[in-house]
């Protein structure tokens, strides 16, 4: 199943290497190209046999090509390995292992890879590999059927080397940017909450703990929010739990956008969210708490939950000082949100001041 997946036209393999299909038809434009002008070259250098052979291979990689775009990948693959190695023997029997045609039989190797499973590639890489080496030791015993001069034989050896440098510079380029965008989602599913779109619990005390060690050594204050959201369980009993899912990311909207850029918000747990200002004493923060929950209670819910409705919340704000831990200051701000849930909601909460 798998092994029919990898190497086959279905659209399953597409969808998981897209970008691969489309580097493969961008490759096949290049190679038409590069073929087109062979035909002439190939005339100029007097080996007319070489230049019809191109017209051949024009019309397989612009079938290729259209194949790549109806999603045939399998076809595709076929007709370009197969005019890659009929044309590079070809071209070495016909002028010589000078010729450089044989380079771009190298071209597969990391392309094997991308489009097979790994025991196939490891096959078709072996058959490769003996191709090669078959086509090498058969140039040491024969001499070329058509000839060109040495000048010609220098120019088409050195157009084949830069063709094939090209082409693996490319290849090269698209790899590092698959694996660069492979790393970038990973990282984006290790630190980001799916619903919300905040951080996650475990990224959000990472910058809390950065953030800590900055302040011991810059000393610029740093505030805590803890934000809850009031009575969720009963919008979730009323409204549904889809419905309380819908709200929640809301949220995820709706307090950065009352925020500095520098203002780091995590989903700390259910309906709780942990908000660290960097650079913000109480005072300001709080201020920012204020907004934040104006924000929420003036805003329209019509088109998240279907109904008017309140959504209300109750936030403990605490400030950073110097015998704390993250621990310790994030306690602070709980106790205080505790005190704002105890006190009716819907409000604010000031950590408690020490005498
Ligand atoms: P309080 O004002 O005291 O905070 O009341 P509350 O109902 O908000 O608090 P409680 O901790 O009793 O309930 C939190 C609710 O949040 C219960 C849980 O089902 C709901 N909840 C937690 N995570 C999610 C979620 O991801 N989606 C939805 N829809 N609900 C969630
Ligand atoms: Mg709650
Ligand atoms: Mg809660």
């Amino acid at each position: 199943m798998e092994k029919n997946n990898n190497f086959s036209g279905s659209s399953p393999e597409r969808e998981r290497r897209p970008q691969f299909w489309r580097v493969a038809r961008q490759a096949c434009q290049l190679a038409t190209a590069v073929d087109v002008s062979f035909f002439f070259l190939f005339h100029i250098l007097g080996s007319p046999i070489l230049a019809w052979i191109n017209v051949v291979s024009v019309a397989m990689y612009v079938a290729a090509y259209y194949a790549l775009g109806h999603r045939q990948n399998r076809l595709a693959i076929w007709l370009i390995w197969i005019e890659v190695i009929v044309h590079s023997a070809l071209g070495t029997i016909m002028i010589g292992w000078g010729s450089g045609f044989h380079y771009y039989l190298m071209l597969f190797i990391p392309a094997l890879f991308v489009t097979m499973p790994p025991r196939g590639a490891i096959l078709a890489m072996i058959g490769l590999w003996s191709y090669y080496v078959g086509l090498d030791v058969l140039m040491w015993f024969i001499e070329p059927v058509q000839p060109v001069s040495p000048g010609g034989l220098l120019g088409v050896h050195l157009f084949n080397l830069s063709i094939v440098f090209a082409m693996f510079s490319y290849l090269s380029y698209f790899y590092l940017n698959m694996v660069l965008s492979a790393q970038r989602k990973l990282s984006r599913l290790a630190t980001v909450d799916s619903l919300t779109g905040l951080f996650n619990r475990r990224h959000g005390s990472y910058l809390a703990e950065k953030e800590i060690a900055r302040f011991q050594r810059a000393g610029h204050s740093v505030a805590f929010m803890l934000v809850d959201v009031d009575h969720f369980k009963v919008i979730n009993d009323r409204y549904g739990h889809e419905v309380g899912d819908r709200i929640l990311t809301e949220i995820g909207q709706l307090i950065p956008a009352q925020l500095r850029t520098q203002d780091l918000v995590a989903r700390w747990g259910g309906e709780e969210f942990l908000i660290i200002l960097p650079g913000t004493g109480i005072d300001n923060a709080l201020a920012s708490a204020e907004r934040v929950r104006g924000a929420l209670l003036s805003h329209d819910w019509k088109a998240t939950a279907g109904v008017t409705m309140d959504v209300t919340i109750s936030v403990g704000v605490s400030e950073l000082c110097e015998s704390d831990d993250m621990a310790s200051v994030v306690r602070r701000a709980d106790q205080a949100l505790y005190r704002g849930k105890a006190g009716g909601r819907n409000r604010v909460e000031q950590e408690e001041v020490m005498a």
